[in-house]
């Protein structure tokens, strides 16, 4: 396979045109920002450890029927991915209160929420990713009803799976956010999961692995991911 342009480069991921049309090549890299883009830095191995996990993870949902985008790894850093139209919003599921659910709402951090609640962010740099409802988008056309329901279909069905098997490797899934696009008429998962996108916290001591280490200056972000990849049994 030959890699060709950059069709994009995000804040930690960069998309590469490949010759073939469909698929294209996703590469994890070792900047990591917070705060909109205030905070960054590069942690050296994150981005061979989110290929690897993501790859994982990926690989997990598409066994129990949620489609994804993932095809395969391409080198240490890098997956071959299908090229979708990408949906504007993301999706994100709560399961235990935590970041910007409780500055918005006022609650103290670590409430469980029964049911898990769920919520929608335009997808959008420059107005901080503002909360959105399913009217917003029906009606500026970013994706049509069915796609809504998909799309909150997949989330929730990801949190069934994704819970017990962070719950079996001593971990809690407090939140996490995924993204989807249309692929052959179809609505699939794209972007990754990586704990660069979730909150993962020992199931015991609520020590956090995830990237509030980043954001809240905490230190040992990639060991972190490292250890969840470990209790996960994936070899890295
Ligand atoms: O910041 P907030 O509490 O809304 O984030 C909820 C979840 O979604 C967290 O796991 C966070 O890492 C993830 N997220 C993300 N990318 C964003 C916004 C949130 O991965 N742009």
């Amino acid at each position: 396979m030959k890699i060709g342009k950059e069709l994009y480069s995000g804040k930690a991921k960069s998309v590469y045109e490949t010759d073939e049309h469909d698929q294209l090549v996703l590469k994890f890299r070792d900047d990591t920002s917070a705060f909109d883009g205030e905070k960054m830095e590069k942690l050296t191995r994150k981005g061979e450890v989110n290929n690897r996990f993501n790859a994982f993870i990926m690989t997990q949902l598409e066994k129990v029927g949620i489609p994804t985008h993932f095809e395969s790894l391409h080198s240490d850093t890098e997956s071959i991915v299908k090229r979708l139209d990408m949906i504007p919003v993301e999706c994100v599921v709560r399961n235990i209160s935590a970041g910007s659910l409780c500055r918005r709402l006022g609650v103290t951090e670590g409430l469980d929420l029964t049911p898990p609640t769920f919520e929608f962010f335009l997808k959008n740099d420059s107005l901080h990713d503002p909360m959105i409802n399913e009217y917003h988008i029906l009606s500026f056309s970013w994706a049509s009803e069915a796609e809504i329901e998909k799309m909150k279909a997949l989330t929730f069905k990801a949190n069934k799976v994704l819970k017990k098997l962070f719950a079996d490797a001593g971990l809690l899934l407090v939140d996490y956010k995924l993204e989807f696009g249309r692929f052959n008429g179809d609505v699939i998962l794209g972007d990754e999961f990586t704990p660069d996108g979730c909150r993962l916290w020992d199931a015991t001591t609520r020590e956090k692995f995830d990237k509030d280490r980043f954001r809240q200056g905490l230190g040992g972000v990639v060991e972190a991911y490292e250890e969840v990849a470990k209790r996960l049994g994936i070899s890295i």
